[in-house]
């Protein structure tokens, strides 16, 4: 009953595209019959968990948010949430997302956008965006209808949604999770992390959900830490660096203040705080949207209308023909707007202007970050430029949404692991999040300063 109370709440937010209550009372009994026969309990015996409509389920309808994977069905399931699964935890759903993962809003979702929890005060009662891609986690969260859910990280779609709801949440070292089984946007920034309302409960899904995987060939082949065994606040010893070219123009007072705040945190649990350079911070941005599409535009390519969801075909008409009504009906704006931008930087004649061009300053981004860990071990800056925005505000305008992924895409470039805390409240009452992000590696150094902020 618990359950069906939390699934209607989460309608009010349209946080999910499936419910899937059965899966999570199974995991409940499960628990249950082990406590009853005095076995130990699994990691997360029990726990209702949302699982981002990215990730592959067996038998459960899995689209991202996308028309053209309506009625998909996977045969198999993702290598994240199988391990989820092994840990003991159930499925409340499948949550509501940007449309393939593109966007910072979650307006572009087939299945209609998600509204936050929160609303400004003042007597303003504009539905606000819950960030995204990851919104139908961050809502169902910040909402308290599941205590935990999965993300995945582009560009910032678990870090940016976490800061948007007052949430925490945590992208890993690329490779950490498998990405297998999850439908790809970016493969080569793609990140599977978990969200959840304390720096804790993030240690404790993560540590369920990553691991080395044969079938994703970008899998690390590492052992999984004790992250929340040895979660320590204590930042003694610890180097943190301030970055300053984060402190980009027109940067709004309350966001300084917010960053100086999290500065005296570190500084309470001991850390020295050190300034450091990243010159090639304000490239990150427009890299970002040449590399994401261009690999967006070869992975949907696979969307054919014959093997998996939609297919659009009328009488008369030949293969080619079903294809481009198939994908003409089956994608959304946002999407057919990356596929346009990926395939024009791929095609002969301005691949190396646009393309390569993006990678060498891909590049020049990570060795940023290699120089700064050499006088740092971490860094710690805002997670957006703004507390969440009103839905509808940016949806018509593609750059000022791309904007909004300013301080979270260039860590994704490096492959970094980066985690968003709540850092406080703007002067409207809506949470801040602070950014911390840390050597390869490194989600300990990461998670110890997110738990020193929280
Ligand atoms: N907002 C970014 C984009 O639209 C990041 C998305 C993500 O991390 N999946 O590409």
């Amino acid at each position: 009953d618990a359950f069906v109370v939390k699934v209607s709440r989460a309608k009010a937010l349209n946080a999910f595209i499936v419910e899937t209550p059965d899966h999570a009372i199974a995991a409940a009994k499960d628990a249950d019959a082990a406590r009853a026969a005095g076995e130990t309990l699994k990691p997360l015996a029990g726990v209702p968990i949302g699982m981002k409509d990215l990730f592959a389920t067996k038998g459960v309808q899995t689209t991202a948010a996308s028309h053209i994977l309506e009625g998909f069905k996977p045969v198999y399931e993702s290598t994240v949430s199988q391990r989820l699964w092994d840990a003991g935890a159930g499925m409340l759903g499948k949550l509501n997302m940007d449309q393939f993962a593109m966007g910072s809003s979650n307006e572009t979702s087939y299945f209609g956008n998600v509204i936050s929890p929160w609303r400004r005060g003042g007597g303003d009662n504009a539905p606000l965006a819950p960030g995204g891609s990851s919104g139908g986690s961050s809502a169902a969260i910040a909402a308290r209808v599941v205590p935990g859910a999965t993300g995945t990280d582009t560009g910032g779609s678990i870090r940016q949604p976490a800061a948007f709801t007052g949430i925490s949440g945590i992208k890993p070292t690329y490779g950490r999770c498998s990405r297998w089984g999850v439908v790809a946007f970016a493969s080569s920034l793609d990140q599977a992390g978990p969200m959840a309302r304390s720096v804790k409960d993030c240690a404790i899904l993560l540590e369920n959900m990553a691991g080395f995987d044969p079938k994703d060939s970008t899998s690390l082949e590492l052992p999984v830490p004790k992250w929340e065994a040895n979660l320590s606040g204590n930042l003694r010893g610890k180097k943190i660096g301030i970055p300053k070219e984060y402190r980009v123009d027109g940067m709004p007072a309350e966001i300084e203040a917010l960053w100086q705040q999290g500065i005296d945190w570190l500084k309470d649990a001991g850390a020295e705080i050190v300034e450091v350079s990243l010159p090639h911070t304000k490239y990150a941005l427009p890299a970002y949207y040449i590399i994401a599409p261009a690999e967006a535009s070869s992975n949907l390519a696979r969307y054919d209308g014959v093997r998996y969801g939609l297919r659009e075909l009328a009488e008369g008409q030949n293969l080619q023909d079903m294809y481009a009504a198939t994908r003409a009906a089956g994608f959304g704006d946002e999407v057919k707007r990356r596929i346009l931008i990926g395939t024009y930087v791929l095609s002969a004649g301005f691949y190396d202007a646009y393309y390569t061009q993006a990678q060498k300053v891909r590049t020049l981004i990570a060795r940023d970050f290699e120089n700064a860990w050499t006088y740092c071990d971490l860094l710690l800056t805002p997670t957006a430029p703004s507390a969440a925005f009103a839905l509808g505000d940016k949806s018509a305008d593609p750059l000022a949404m791309y904007l909004n992924d300013v301080f979270t895409v260039p860590s994704s470039l490096a492959g970094l692991p980066a985690m968003s805390v709540p850092g406080g409240l703007d002067k409207g009452g809506l949470p801040l999040g602070l950014q911390i992000i840390g050597k390869p590696l490194d989600e300990q150094g990461v998670l110890d300063a997110g738990l020193a902020i929280e």
